[in-house]
């Protein structure tokens, strides 16, 4: 009987044990394997860093350079200590973003971290990786969270934007992945206007221009006159939405784009008037169809709503356990 307990739960996240090596870890260690740039995943303060070069040029513009970095980039495999190998693939979630193959006698087990089976212009698609064991993330893990089509929402977005000339449709986005992905979005729908930055995503979407994504015409909020904001498009990070810069602009919109604005006690919290359900993660429906097609032998599960698709798994009679790791707060949706 296999128990595949060469990956494991510890203090600081997921640990490998054979290569002495953690996974997204939360606190500083020696050696790092990292998923993507997320705060919950990406930490500062390692010893050496494993993730694919987008992901460390992103932990170098968030954290500064540390460390040794090690970039792996898709497809490419490395060896660790122990006789084990890390291969890492997209998963889709952001710029940079992978799964991790763990390869260990004979065993394979993939490591998702966060990720999404829509296609987005800013970054890989999602492949899926056979496996014995495959850890999955959660984040959606309920049958109420089905994300409608981006296409359906940036319409929304750019209706709203047409109804109000003279006022501006504030949408806040997190500064990593979702910021880039409805600007991206914008163009593809032929909304080719500036759109403008708050001063905390200009540094993040230029790293993704830098990686090839284009993002069309871009200012900044703080270098233009209230007036020239009118009718247009301004994003911030959902912190900003309800604070004093946001006052400097033309009787804002506020919307947010975020797969939790299915949840309207969510959109209230923030006096979101324009909810937009954007997600970077799977919703059920992916979740669940990911899990049967990659069919492994067992399905771990962290990040989230464990309980729902641990039921899911026994009703289709597939091994499965949530896992304990370590949560960090999530930053991302
Ligand atoms: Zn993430
Ligand atoms: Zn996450």
């Amino acid at each position: 009987m296999r128990d595949f307990s060469w990956v494991r739960p510890g203090d600081a996240g997921l640990y490998v044990a054979p290569a002495d090596c953690w996974i997204d870890p939360g606190a500083p260690v020696e050696r790092a394997l990292v998923t993507h740039g997320h705060g919950d995943h990406a930490r500062g303060g390692h010893a050496r860093v494993f993730a694919t070069p987008e992901t460390l040029a992103i932990m170098a513009l968030r954290y500064g350079e540390a460390g040794e970095s090690v970039p792996v980039r898709y497809g490419a495999t490395v060896e660790l200590a122990g006789g084990v190998t890390a291969t890492f693939a997209p998963a889709g979630h952001v710029l940079g973003s992978a799964q991790i193959l763990l390869q260990h006698a004979g065993e394979r087990i993939v490591v998702t971290g966060d990720y999404k089976r829509r296609p987005d212009p800013t970054c890989a698609p999602f492949a899926p990786v056979a496996c014995d064991v495959l850890v999955t993330e959660a984040t959606f893990g309920l049958p109420v969270f089905v994300h409608p089509p981006i296409e359906e929402e940036i319409a929304r977005l750019l209706h709203a934007r047409a109804l109000h000339p003279d006022r501006c449709i504030l949408v806040g986005a997190y500064a990593l992945g979702k910021a880039q992905r409805v600007i991206a979005e914008l163009r593809r729908a032929g909304h080719d206007e500036t759109i403008w930055l708050h001063g905390a995503l200009e540094r993040m979407c230029r790293l993704y221009e830098e990686h090839d994504v284009p993002l069309g015409p871009l200012g900044l909020v703080m270098e233009t006159m209230k007036e020239a904001l009118r009718g247009s498009i301004v994003l911030c990070p959902p912190g900003a939405l309800n604070d004093r810069w946001a006052r400097r602009l033309p009787d804002p919109v506020t919307a947010m784009a975020s797969g939790w604005m299915r949840v309207r006690q969510r959109a209230r919290q923030r006096n979101v008037e324009l909810p937009l359900v954007i997600s970077d993660h799977v919703d059920w429906n992916e979740l669940t169809r990911t899990i049967a097609e990659v069919d492994p032998a067992e399905t771990w599960i962290t990040h989230g709503r464990e309980d729902g698709l641990l039921r899911w798994c026994e009703l289709h009679q597939r091994p499965a356990r949530a896992l304990a790791v370590v949560g960090l707060y999530d930053e991302d949706d």
